[in-house]
């Protein structure tokens, strides 16, 4: 158990900051990166996952493990834009619903999509989407 190196107060290894002053801890242990208990494949896979993959592709995008892992990456901007697609279905075609059975087609496909992905990504296969790609590409290298 390490100490304070102000106050002398104990603090938890990881601990950024001591409880009791404040003080910065210089040799703290930094906080595991939570994407880092992911493989590349599997965290690339979970940014599949229908309605919540967007969720793990914040956390991909956001976390250090994944920042130069332009595959894994790929994947997360492809599930976000995926999942907008969806959003963009419900919010856009559902109030044009009356002019035919669209909203449901366009759901479907999508689903179908995602789980295509999945599949697609599990075998470790890197499959660019028409436009939803093209949009995770220039999102890359921005
Ligand atoms: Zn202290």
């Amino acid at each position: 158990m390490p100490y304070c190196c102000r106050c002398g107060n104990q603090v938890a290894e990881t601990d950024q900051f001591c409880a009791r002053c404040g003080a910065r801890q210089v040799g703290a242990r930094p906080v595991t990166d939570f994407a880092a208990s992911f493989s590349p494949r599997t965290a690339s896979v979970l940014c599949y996952l229908p309605w919540i993959g967007w969720v793990a592709a914040i956390v991909v995008l956001a976390s250090n493990t994944f920042r130069n892992n332009r595959t894994v990456r790929f994947h997360a901007f492809q599930g976000l834009y995926l999942f907008v697609a969806w959003l963009l279905v419900q919010w856009v075609f559902k109030p044009l619903s009356f002019l035919g059975p669209g909203t449901p087609i366009l759901q479907l496909a999508i689903l179908a999509v995602w789980i295509f992905m999945i599949i697609k990504t599990s075998q470790e296969q890197v499959y660019s989407l028409p436009v939803i790609g093209e949009l995770a590409e220039k999102s890359l290298s921005e």
